[in-house]
């Protein structure tokens, strides 16, 4: 599925020390596949990773963060963006508001009328009334009224009036005598496009004037979805779209696509056929789940959450003038616990990943570096040259260690400082000769 395929495009860029033109193209160019396997129409795939490129291209991507993570960040801001911004509500400003479904036989608009009736009492304290306007199949009036029971929302039916357009008039007149303030228009699909439909809907639109045409679809439906929603929105420029059926096997490629071809929000979408199984449609959600690596996406919030920029250049400076201190160390340490796993996360110290990843350090070597530190006077944290063999006995002691172990902390240390300015100074070559020997 797109997710793994995704992942597999962007696996070569993660935790690569460097991103250079080419692992962008290739990069770039394994997105454009996974894409268009998932159903994204060609133009709006090349756009994409056009953009993705760009900015991976022209982001300062060398410093804190490890540029595989950024890259990740970069194609779910784009994703994001592509699949519309912020969650868009839905105009209930009418009285009533008029809400107009339209979608093919099958697609969930029955359930979803339901399901939206259910989420505006609720949520919105409004008093909605459900009018049933499938007039073909009676099964699908009773399947409104049992949606209705359940949520306990009033459902307007007519079995003996089989014009679509006198009954949706009808039931925006019982709405107005009884005090409903929206009325949710269920109406009948087809199992494909035709002109009898179309006909019919766009009817119903010029009787009723909606505040709110949505368009519901199977999201399980692929580029058939797209096509479908193409057509509707011709004939009806509808105000937005729901996706439905998104908790099976996820087709993120029907939501990118849909919000490309047609440009127009996607507001909700349908989880599962009970009445609670709807969300407003977030889009920075969907891509997270697009992307299936929600694990990865939210290291890196988390790291910008709690990375302090301004320390991290603070530190820098301090590394710069040589006056980096087991203070500064065991912040970073601290910052880099907070974040989780070790071995992931050692990279985002500014400068000195490499070169701490050079030396070894696991969870549990942690451990005794605090304590070892904690053990120390304010002098001799910001002045390691301080420590004499008499402060490293008192040192040991008191951070229940020995004096070997804070030896070799102190040389870890002073290796660290080195690199570190090394590091800052580009001298990346030469830190690289010395990591080897
Ligand atoms: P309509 O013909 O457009 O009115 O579609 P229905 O509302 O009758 O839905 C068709 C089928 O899809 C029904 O069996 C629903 O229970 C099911 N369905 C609708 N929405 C969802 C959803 O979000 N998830 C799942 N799993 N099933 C859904
Ligand atoms: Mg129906």
């Amino acid at each position: 599925n797109l997710s793994e395929k995704l992942d597999k495009a962007l696996h070569t860029l993660r935790g690569r020390g460097q991103i250079t033109e080419i692992n962008v193209a290739e990069t770039t160019k394994e997105i454009r596949r996974a894409l268009l396997d998932a159903d994204v129409n060609f133009k709006i795939a090349k756009e994409f990773t056009n953009r993705v490129k760009e900015k991976a291209i022209g982001q300062d991507v060398l410093t804190s963060l490890q540029p595989g993570q950024l890259m990740v960040k970069i194609v779910k801001d784009e994703l994001t963006e592509l699949m519309g911004g912020d969650a868009e509500g839905i105009d209930l400003s009418g009285n009533p508001s008029v809400i107009l479904m339209s979608g093919l036989q099958g697609s969930g608009k029955t359930t979803f009328s339901g399901k939206l009736a259910n989420f505006l009492k609720r949520k919105k304290s409004k008093n909605p009334l459900l009018v049933a306007c499938d007039v073909y199949r009676p099964a699908a009036i009773d399947q409104l009224h049992v949606v209705g029971d359940q949520i306990g929302v009033s459902v307007y039916s007519d079995k003996e009036n089989k014009n679509p357009v006198s009954l949706a008039q009808a039931g925006i007149a019982h709405a107005k005598a009884n005090g409903h303030n929206v009325v949710i228009i269920d109406t009948a699909g087809r199992l494909a496009v035709d002109q009898e439909m179309m006909d019919e809907i766009s009817n119903i639109r010029d009787a009723v004037k909606p505040q709110e045409i949505l368009f519901v679809v199977d999201s399980m439906t692929g580029q058939d979805a797209v096509n479908t929603a193409k057509s509707f929105n011709d004939v009806l420029d509808f105000d937005g779209v729901v996706l439905t059926k998104l908790d099976g096997d996820t087709r993120g490629g029907a939501a990118i696509s849909i919000k490309s071809v047609v440009d127009k929000p996607i507001k909700f979408i349908g989880t599962g056929e009970k009445m609670d199984a709807v969300d407003i449609f977030h889009p920075a959600r969907m891509a997270d789940r697009i992307l299936g690596m929600g694990d990865v996406v939210s290291l890196v919030e988390r790291a910008q959450e709690q990375f302090d920029e301004e320390q991290a250049r603070r530190i820098q400076k301090k590394i710069a003038k040589n006056r980096f201190g087991f203070d500064d160390f065991l912040s970073q340490i601290q910052q880099i616990k907070k974040m989780g796993s070790m071995k992931d996360l050692i990279g985002m110290i500014p400068g000195a990943g490499k070169a701490m990843k050079g030396l070894d350090i696991d969870d549990d070597a942690f451990k005794h570096i605090e304590a070892i530190i904690h053990s120390m006077t304010p002098a001799e944290r910001s002045n390691p040259a301080l420590l004499d063999a008499k402060r490293k006995k008192r040192i040991a002691k008191g951070s229940g260690t020995s004096i070997q172990e804070v030896n070799q902390l102190l040389k870890q240390f002073t290796q660290m400082s080195k690199m570190m300015k090394m590091m800052q100074g580009g001298g990346g070559k030469k830190m690289m000769q010395m990591m080897q020997n």
